[in-house]
């Protein structure tokens, strides 16, 4: 029951169909030469799926303004007339739109930028303090006279929304950007009007909504605040609600409470962090909202929710409006008429991986999700049911396999999906039960009811052969992958297993040395030492990072394995080995220090520089350390983690190297793609390493 959620919200002078705000994302399209076609098709997907109000990626309010070369200036190069274009889009779906009006400030990566007139991109902030990603880019500070015409530029980029169609203006003063900077003593060293003190380093937010207010009386004002910097020695709590103490009488709609500068070292955004983990910002600023002369103006919360039900949670039990979500609708562009239909088990929910949105955005390339690779790419993968529908096979039931059958089946084929073993879900099934990895399940579950509800036939615990296949119209073959193996003497001993088996099967007690250090070498790692508990987790996270995380947020429970029943070993000794390269190379830059760092905490030996692993006998792995010593790292088990290759049984069935040993192999039955080949089925071979 989604009833406060799915309530009509009022955000001053707009009408709202539900309280679900799309949170502001950075796609990459805004910039695209195609007159805001592929932006006004992301948008219009979501504002389809139900969405009550959509706040754009950051649009900068001016050349220096931009926080790379894909960022869009109001004004400049055909912008406004992209912008316009996904603005009709959104309204003709009965969704509202706001425009972020953004400065990067120090946070412009403008290493090679130049601007309109072809001179070096310059850098801007209150003080001439680099972050630590700049690359060299030094900021120049701002001088009295630059702050106030930033202030305009704010004011003029609000009038350019208006009179592009925006339904509003949300200012971007969260995060670690220009307006965020103003308010630390960290990044705020100026001693003028606009710092020397906590209440000088609020004025510039304070001028920037009374600017933008007073250039746009018409139109939804919202602010992007940081609930918290979570950065040691920033603005504190109490400065915080100061700010919002002040911004209050100055005619706002709406705060929207965001949490953590980009350069934060503590995990905000990670699979591992826990859901919910930083409501209490937003509840803080609600009652600060609430106990002031301005009750009326609305708080949005935000971070950490993934499912609509915890949104529900949110808004009847704290005192805030709106939720905002962002990562979520990249995700399942339909998760709010799905939840909204009581569907929750057809919500492709986001599973905080980083890998297609947050890891792309920060090195300037195109947005799109690890779970919906349509996000971002609308019009070039548009989604058109057919008017011939064909019998699609579909040969293996990892993620791969799986997307393949839902888009066919979305499509109004006839999909027949066929998995050897008796589950679906391939290497997420596996990755589910990595502590901190349990959302991707849903993947699997998503993609289970859609299967069922659009009536595909799914065969588990069936091989395929190619009789099965010799009336198919199309196949698809998802092989998946296998563990790597290694040539290392003992090897072949009992006590080695591959990290199929140990996240399979657990391993039993005594020291375990995990032979490869890589992402999938510290997923297992983690799934060794650590609690298959979230609630016990939770606690972990609350206590390592000072927060108090909610204990009434949960994400899709219905998708939990038990962590009863599986032979986990919380508190393992255990040894990572690497030869080259860094522990978890391979996990994206957003979230691979969370990964080591949480191996760290947990007291897990990381032996990097590895020259040769010598031999593994009972109890011991013999290695050559990075000095060339002959060493012994204890193990009473091995847990063999040197990647993956892709299922050798499609190419050479089960008497291929390995192809008769994986456990579930989606595919066998020897030369079954020369089976269809000699048989002129077409097929194609997806995914795999
Ligand atoms: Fe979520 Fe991963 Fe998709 Fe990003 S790429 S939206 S984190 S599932």
């Amino acid at each position: 029951d989604l009833a406060v959620l799915s309530s009509p919200w009022s955000l001053g002078p707009l009408r709202l169909r539900n309280r679900v705000v799309m949170g502001s994302m950075h796609t990459g399209l805004e910039v695209l030469d195609d007159g805001g076609a592929a932006m006004a098709a992301f948008y219009r997907e979501r504002a389809a799926g139900g969405v009550g109000c959509i706040v754009t990626g950051g649009i900068a309010v001016s050349d220096e303004a931009r926080g790379g070369p894909d960022f869009a200036v109001f004004g400049v190069g055909g912008a406004d007339e992209r912008f316009r274009v996904a603005v009709d889009a959104v309204h003709d779906e009965g969704g509202a739109v706001l425009a972020q009006l953004f400065h990067a400030g120090r946070y412009a990566l403008a290493n090679g930028m130049v601007d309109r007139h072809g001179r070096p991109q310059r850098v801007v902030a209150p003080s001439a303090l680099p972050w630590a990603a700049a690359r060299g880019v030094q900021p120049v500070a701002l001088t009295d006279a630059e702050v106030r015409s930033t202030i305009d530029d704010f004011a003029a980029a609000a009038r350019s929304a208006a009179a592009i169609g925006f339904d509003g203006v949300e200012i971007m003063a969260s995060e670690g950007y220009l307006v965020n900077q103003f308010q630390s003593p960290l990044t705020n060293l100026r001693d003028d009007e606009w710092g020397g003190d906590a209440e000088r380093r609020r004025r510039f937010a304070v001028e920037v909504v009374r600017a933008v207010r007073a250039a746009v009386p018409d139109l939804a004002v919202t602010i992007r605040l940081s609930g918290a910097d979570l950065m040691p020695g920033s603005t504190t709590d109490d400065e915080v609600d100061a700010l919002v103490h002040d911004l209050l009488p100055l005619g706002l709609d709406a705060v929207s409470v965001g949490i953590g500068w980009h350069e934060s070292r503590t995990p905000t955004v990670q699979a591992s962090v826990p859901h919910g983990a930083w409501l209490a910002h937003a509840e803080r600023i609600a009652r600060v909202v609430r106990a002031s002369a301005h009750p009326e103006v609305q708080v949005i919360a935000s971070n950490r929710m993934t499912d609509l039900r915890d949104g529900e949670t949110v808004l009847r039990d704290r005192q805030v409006d709106a939720v905002a979500l962002a990562r979520p609708l990249l995700a399942d562009p339909d998760i709010v008429r799905r939840s909204l239909d009581g569907r929750f088990d057809l919500v492709n929910t986001c599973i905080g991986c980083n890998q297609a949105c947050l890891d792309r955005s920060i090195v300037g390339q195109p947005v799109s999700c690890l779970v919906n690779p349509r996000a971002g790419r609308e019009l070039a993968l548009p989604l058109r049911p057919t008017t011939d529908p064909k019998r699609v096979d579909v040969v293996g039931g990892g993620p791969a396999g799986l997307a393949a059958a839902v888009d066919a089946a979305r499509r109004g084929h006839e999909v027949t999906l066929w998995e050897a073993s008796d589950t679906l879900g391939g290497q997420f099934a596996l990755a589910a039960v990595v502590p901190g990895k349990e959302d991707y399940a849903a993947t699997v579950r998503a993609a289970r009811a859609e299967l069922e509800d659009r009536g595909a036939t799914v065969h588990l615990g069936r091989t395929a052969t190619a009789a099965d296949l010799l009336d198919s119209d199309a196949v698809v073959l998802a092989p998946g992958v296998v563990p790597r193996r290694i040539a290392v003497p003992g090897a072949e001993l009992p006590h080695v297993v591959t990290y199929e088996d140990a996240l399979r099967d657990g391993v039993p007690p005594g020291t375990v040395a995990v032979i490869g250090g890589g992402g999938i070498g510290v997923d297992t790692a983690a799934f060794l030492v650590e609690s298959p508990d979230e609630s016990v987790r939770a606690a972990e996270f609350a206590a390592r990072w000072g927060v108090t995380v909610a204990d009434d947020l949960v994400g899709d429970l219905a998708q939990r394995q038990p962590a009863a029943g599986r032979t986990l070993r919380p508190g393992s000794d255990v040894t990572v080995l690497r030869r080259s390269g860094k522990f978890g190379q391979g996990i994206g830059i957003t979230s691979r220090w969370v990964a080591v760092g949480r191996l760290r905490d947990a007291g897990v030996r990381m032996i990097g520089g590895v020259q040769e692993y010598l031999r593994i006998e009972p109890g011991t792995l013999w290695i050559r350390d990075e000095d060339g010593r002959e060493t012994a790292v204890p193990a009473d088990h091995v847990v063999v983690c040197a990647g993956q290759e892709r299922s050798p049984v499609v190419e050479g069935g089960p008497d291929a190297p390995g192809g008769a040993e994986r456990p579930g192999a989606a595919v066998a039955g020897a030369g079954l793609a020369a089976g269809l080949a000699a048989a002129g089925v077409p097929y194609a071979v997806v995914g795999g390493a």
